[in-house]
This record gives C-alpha cells, sequence and structure tokens, in this order.
C-alpha cells in the first residue's frame, strides 16, 4: 500500500483521440519515486532508440508530476521527456511553480501522449476527465496568448503548458513555457508537441490524494517551512535568486561572454546584469505580483525567489518572470549585449515564440563569432537586416524571429549549432554543444571535474546533472579526484528532480526522508533514494547506446580546452589535458559499474539496481557499441 500518489497514467492517443488509464505498480513507484524516474522509466519502456523524434507515431511526450508534487514546500517541478529532435536521444526538462501539483490533484500521476491530430488540438484534464478540445484558434499564437486564452476557455485557476510558433515550426530547441512564465526548455520537446498538432495542455484538479499519517505530514510540513524561513541563506537568495548569477560566474571565470571566449568579467561589466541591476532596478511593484501570485512561486514555496522584472526602455516594457541566469547569461553574455533592459525584453520575445533561451543564445552566439572571423560571408545573411555582431541586440531579435518561422537564415539555425554547422559545411570546432544540446550558461573551465557531468549527463550539456565538489578550478589536479563527489551530487539532484523539489528549496536529507515516510507510508532512506539517480542515468545510457551516441559522444566541446585567455584563471583549462579528461571519464564508468571500454552498465550492475529486464538491452548495446568502436 502507497499514499500520496494517485497511481495512475492516462496514455493519450492523438490519432484516435482514445485515452486509456492505466495503474502504475508499486515496484515502479519504489525504484523510480515519480518525476525524473517515472520519465526514464515509461521512455525506455514506450519509445524505441530508432524511434524518429519528429514522427509522433513514434516518439512520445511523456509528463510526470514529482512523488511529493501537492505534498512538500516547493514541490514545484513539472518533467517532460520525449526522444529529443536535437540531440536523438531521450531527454528530460523541467519546469516549476504549480502545473505538476495540479495534474495530481486532478486525479494522474503521469501522461504519455502519442499521435498526431488532423487539426490543432489542447488537452483539458479536470479530475481525471481527459478532453481534446479544438485549437485551430490558437495555432500562431505566442506562448503567453495561449495561456490566456485557455485560462478564459477553461478555468482561472488552470495552469498551462503551451509551444509558440517556434514549436509548431519544429524549431529542434523550441521550448513548453508553462502558465507564461515558466519554461521546460531543453531539448526541443516543444517541436515534439509540434510535430503531434498538440498546442497546450490544460490541467485543474481539487483532489487531493490520502496522506500516509496526515498529523506526521501537519507536524514536518511546518517544521520545514520555518526553518527555510528563518534560514539566513536562504532568505539571502531569496533576494535576488539566479538574478545574480552573472556577478558569480563572472567571479569564478565561468561566463559564457563572447561565445565562450570571455569567461571572466572585470566587476563594472558583470554589473550590468547583476541582481541590482535586475531585481533593484526593474523590479515592480506589489500590486503586479498580486496579479501573478498564483503561479509565480512554486507549491507551498517558502523562499519564493522568483521576482518580476521589466525593462525601462521606451516599447520594450513587458514584464518578464525572475529572470533566470541562464537567460541572462545566454542572451545577453554569449552575443556580448551587456544592456539589461536589451536582454529582459529579449527574454520575453524567446519566450513568447517559444525558444529555448540556452540553445538559442549558443546558435546566435556561435553565428556571431562565426560571422566576425569571416566564416559566414554577408550574401549568406539571408532575412537579415542587420549584421550578427557580438553586442547587437537588433540581431539577436531579428535572428530569433527568422529562426522561430524558419525563415531565411534561420532555417539552418533552427537545427541547433551542431546540425547547422554540418550544413554549412563550418563552425564544427567552434560549437559548444554535448550530443548535440548545447551547452548552459557555465564554462567548465572554471571548476575542476566538471567537465565530465556535461560529457556524461543523460541529456547533453545539462548544468543540472550534478557539480563535483569543493570548487577548485581544473589546474589544481586531476579531475578523476572529483567524480565521487559529482556521482553524489548528481544522484541527489535526480531525487530532487524524481520527487518535484525545486533545488533552489535546500531540504535536509532527513527532511525529505521524513515527509516522504509521512506522505506515503514507505519507509525509505536517502541513500536509497538516490539509486534513482544511477538507474536512469543507466537506462538513457543503454537507450542512448543503441541510438549510436554513447560511448563515442561522451565528450566536451574543443573550445573548453583552449585557455582562458585573461583574468585570474588565465591560461586554465576544462581539464589539465585531455588524457586528464579521459582518465576521469574512465574513472567515471569504473565507480558507475559500466563496461570500461563501452560506458554502458554491465549485466551486475543492472541486476543491483534491480533493473534485470533491461540486462537483454545493456547486453546488445555493448555488442554494437564494441562493433562501432573496431573492437571486435
Ligand atoms: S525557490 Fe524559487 S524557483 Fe524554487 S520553487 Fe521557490 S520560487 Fe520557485
Amino acid at each position: 500500500m502507497v499514499y500520496g500518489y494517485t497511481l495512475r497514467i492516462a496514455y493519450i492517443d492523438l490519432s484516435s483521440k482514445r485515452v486509456k488509464i492505466k495503474g502504475i505498480e508499486l515496484t515502479t513507484v519504489k525504484l523510480f519515486l515519480g518525476g525524473k524516474g517515472f520519465l526514464y522509466y515509461y521512455g525506455f519502456k514506450h519509445i524505441a532508440p530508432s524511434a524518429d523524434p519528429l514522427n509522433p507515431h513514434e516518439n512520445k511526450l511523456i509528463v510526470s508530476a514529482g512523488g511529493l508534487a501537492s505534498h512538500a514546500p516547493g514541490a514545484s517541478k513539472i518533467g517532460f521527456l520525449a526522444k529529443s529532435p536535437l540531440t536523438g536521444i531521450l531527454c528530460d526538462t523541467y519546469a516549476g511553480q504549480v502545473f505538476a501539483s495540479k495534474l495530481r490533484l486532478a486525479g494522474l500521476d503521469a501522461l504519455v501522449i502519442t499521435g498526431r491530430s488532423a487539426d490543432p488540438v489542447y488537452l483539458y484534464i479536470e479530475n481525471g476527465r481527459v478532453e481534446f478540445r479544438e485549437a485551430s484558434h490558437l495555432w500562431g499564437s505566442s506562448t503567453w496568448d495561449t495561456w490566456q486564452a485557455i485560462r478564459k476557455e477553461t478555468r482561472l485557476g488552470a495552469s498551462v503548458a503551451a509551444i509558440g510558433p517556434a514549436g509548431e515550426n519544429l524549431v529542434r530547441y523550441a521550448n513548453i513555457m508553462v502558465d507564461g512564465f515558466r519554461a521546460a526548455g531543453r531539448c526541443g520537446l516543444g517541436a515534439v508537441m509540434g510535430s503531434m498538432k498538440l498546442k497546450a495542455i490544460a490541467v485543474w484538479g481539487n483532489k487531493v490524494p490520502a496522506r500516509a499519517d496526515m498529523d506526521e505530514w501537519r507536524r514536518v510540513y511546518r517544521e520545514v517551512y520555518e526553518r527555510m524561513r528563518s534560514d539566513e541563506p536562504t532568505r539571502a537568495w531569496a533576494r535576488y535568486g539566479t538574478n545574480d548569477g552573472v556577478s558569480v560566474c563572472a567571479r569564478l571565470s565561468m561566463c559564457p561572454g563572447k561565445h565562450w571566449q570571455k569567461l571572466w568579467l572585470p566587476e563594472d561589466e558583470a554589473k550590468k546584469l547583476s541582481g541590482e541591476a535586475i531585481v533593484d532596478a526593474r523590479g515592480v511593484g506589489r500590486e503586479t505580483y498580486k496579479e501573478y501570485a498564483g503561479i509565480l512561486w512554486g507549491w507551498g514555496c517558502p523562499i519564493k525567489c522568483s521576482k518580476l522584472a521589466k525593462p525601462r526602455k521606451k516599447g520594450l516594457e513587458h514584464i518578464v518572470v525572475k529572470p533566470e541566469y541562464e537567460n541572462l547569461a545566454m542572451l545577453g553574455l554569449n552575443p556580448y549585449v551587456l544592456d539589461a533592459d536589451e536582454v529582459l525584453f529579449t527574454e520575453w520575445l524567446i519566450n513568447s515564440l517559444g525558444l529555448d533561451s540556452i540553445s538559442f543564445g549558443e546558435v546566435v552566439g556561435w553565428f556571431m563569432e562565426l560571422y566576425e572571423r569571416g566564416l559566414i560571408k554577408k550574401e549568406e545573411l539571408s532575412g537579415l537586416s542587420v549584421e550578427p555582431r557580438f553586442g547587437s541586440s537588433e540581431a539577436v531579435r531579428e535572428i530569433a524571429r527568422l529562426i522561430a518561422y524558419r525563415k531565411g537564415i534561420g532555417a539552418v539555425l533552427a537545427e541547433g549549432v551542431e546540425k547547422a554547422a554540418r550544413i554549412l559545411g563550418r563552425g564544427e570546432d567552434e560549437a559548444v554543444h554535448v550530443k548535440g544540446l548545447e551547452a548552459a550558461a557555465w564554462d567548465p573551465r572554471g571548476r575542476r571535474g566538471f567537465a565530465v557531468s556535461y560529457a556524461t549527463a543523460d541529456a547533453g550539456a545539462s548544468h543540472l546533472r550534478g557539480w563535483p565538489r569543493p570548487h577548485e578550478p581544473p589546474s589544481k589536479g586531476p579531475a578523476r579526484g572529483m567524480v565521487k563527489s559529482l556521482i553524489e551530487d548528481r544522484d541527489w539532484k535526480a531525487v530532487l528532480d524524481s520527487l518535484g523539489l525545486c533545488t533552489f528549496v535546500p531540504y535536509q536529507r532527513s527532511e525529505v526522508e521524513r515527509i516522504y515516510r509521512a506522505v506515503t507510508g514507505l519507509e525509505m532512506s536517502a541513500e536509497e533514494m538516490m539509486l534513482v539517480g544511477w538507474r536512469t542515468e543507466a537506462l538513457a545510457r543503454i537507450h542512448a547506446a543503441l541510438a549510436g551516441r554513447v560511448p563515442e559522444h561522451d565528450t566536451i566541446p574543443k573550445r573548453w580546452m583552449e585557455p582562458i585567455a585573461e583574468g585570474p584563471l588565465k591560461g586554465v583549462k576544462a581539464a589539465l589535458d585531455w588524457e586528464d579528461f579521459q582518465d576521469a571519464l574512465r574513472e567515471f564508468y569504473r565507480q558507475r559499474g559500466y563496461d570500461l571500454e563501452t560506458g554502458i552498465p554491465t549485466r551486475e550492475t543492472l541486476e543491483r539496481l534491480g533493473l534485470e529486464w533491461a540486462v537483454a538491452e545493456a547486453e546488445k548495446a555493448i555488442e554494437e557499441a564494441r562493433k562501432r568502436l573496431g573492437l571486435q
């Protein structure tokens, strides 16, 4: 017996407009917890490694609420997974705030969506009932307008995950925007929805699943909430959230400035996009906060770090939430636009069009670098009225529109940096991605062992798959020394993503154990929960190997092995040298129990993880990888 979950998953076929509700087994809950765990479990089961990501009869979009959604302070994450059109491997991506809780209150823990509707539709899910609603009138609308329209057509309290023009036009890094402000940004899952003619998913419900021990649940909820409210570092975090990330990356020499050529910034430059410049100088009044209070902060969040900001320049005054460090860095530092008003406005535009800000920022920065180096000629700038030079916010925004509608040069750039370099036959060495996923805005040249995290992350170059500790620059010694701490942090992050807890809500492990027990009635230690990270990674690696990406693409971009040009870490690279990086990679395989030559989980490892049913695929993957590598 388990409480807290609905134990119901809806299989939704958009072609036949049929819905089947199935049960979720207790074993699945114990091994995978929810959220990320469910995404990889169902993704592995239902999506073939050979599936064409943009063929909705082969690919599936899986949506899952975290195990503690609707039960714990800051349980805000809703997860999406599909085979990515950008990378060709399974990819999970998350958005915060209230969608996950509303899905659970609507009577479902997860959705598996497949097929293609003849005409645009959106799904409306209310208290266990799934409706297919006509969406032709919304096709072409921005994510913001779609959110507003669907709330009016359903319920004002409904939570809405929608795509914009970029998703409709199958841009390979189109995002899914949740409630107008929040992005499940990575890997182009918005294009998967576009390929299904699925404009949006809206959810509303009011049925709270029973909890195992209500008295203990009330006690622990209150204690956790109060502790976090009074915790000093947490209060400091609440002031700026990740808004102050530019100051941090500048200090650590980890910024992606001028397309990863300017990692360290002097204080006066970093200040232009600091927390003070955004929140203090461009914040909005209480009235505006009141208007968005229901969707601005995560479910029961004690921190409330999300802030609203508004550009001051005339004509650019759109409200932007937070804005996240990733947006400031990839839309500001990468193309080197250091004007807060311009960057905030670009963020609003990108979100409205439904583009992933990280991938888009990389594509633009890369294109600007190629142009400035003379590798792109003027006559190739089809559709652009301004030259794509670093610092040009007009160029950034023109490129965004061209990409979202696949016009002119935008049709090539819509493919993502890996494919665009192949199409143009240029810029492969400058492209900053792992397995096709454009890198998030933390350059690993500033932190020892971080390159191994990017190289082995399930989805590609994500910054959310473990940070090695403590913080030391790579010149401090061999990268292999950091592998253990990387694995530990990765597995804890996987627990947070599986339970749906925001990474910025500073849970202690004992608190997570207590609240999970009070809600579900299951006794599980933090160590047992952390196995979910190993399980999801193991499944992801088998799947990616069968798709031909592992181990060949367990590597990092060449750019990160170029010495830092200036600042306190001048001359430092992401690892001491390539041999040091390879050595750390082998150490990672060894500690994880993966085959040392192919990096794929062995039979013994899978049996240890309770994944015996994946052994046949793993052995097939090892055999195929060995053939590709010429090892037999
Ligand atoms: S800490 Fe910030 S990002 Fe996390 S749930 Fe709370 S408001 Fe959202």
